[in-house]
This record gives structure tokens, sequence and C-alpha cells, in this order.
């Protein structure tokens, strides 16, 4: 006798069929990990683009377009931002 039974084979096969299984699985997830870091610098920038272009105001002096938050005066007596 070998000690191999039937049996045994059956779990050998079931390990093996798991294991490969769980690296499918794993590879998949890695893809899809990938997939959304590769994705975020996109998906960043219209978001960043737009927030920058609601802050610019223009300053109804010297017509030029500052940023709304922390707007310094451009050195004129009538200019709103000072
Ligand atoms: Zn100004």
């Amino acid at each position: 006798m070998f000690g191999i039974t039937f049996s045994k084979l059956l779990i050998i096969a079931a390990i093996i069929l798991g294991l490969w299984f769980l690296y499918r699985y794993l590879q998949r997830v890695e893809k899809l990990s990938k997939m959304v870091l590769d994705r975020k610098p996109q998906a960043r920038t219209p978001d960043r683009d737009g927030v920058v272009a609601e802050e610019m105001v223009k300053c109804r002096v010297c017509d030029a377009y500052v940023a709304a938050r922390g707007a310094s005066s451009c050195g004129r007596k009538e200019c709103p931002f000072g």
C-alpha cells in the first residue's frame, strides 16, 4: 500500500482547487485596486478645476481676476480687496 486512498486524493484535489481559486481571486483584487488607483488622478482633476474657477472673482477697479479667498488689494484705493 502507498498510503494514498481515494478520499486523500479528493482532499488534495480540493486543496489544489482552493489554492487556485484563491490565486485567481487575489489576481482580480490586485487588478481592481490598480484600476481604482489609475482612475483617481483623472477623477480629481475636474473637481479641482471647478473649485478654482468658482474661487476666481474679478476686481471691478483693476479688472484683474483674483482668488476670492485670501484676495489681496492691488494697491488702488477703490479696490474692494484690501
Ligand atoms: Zn483691484
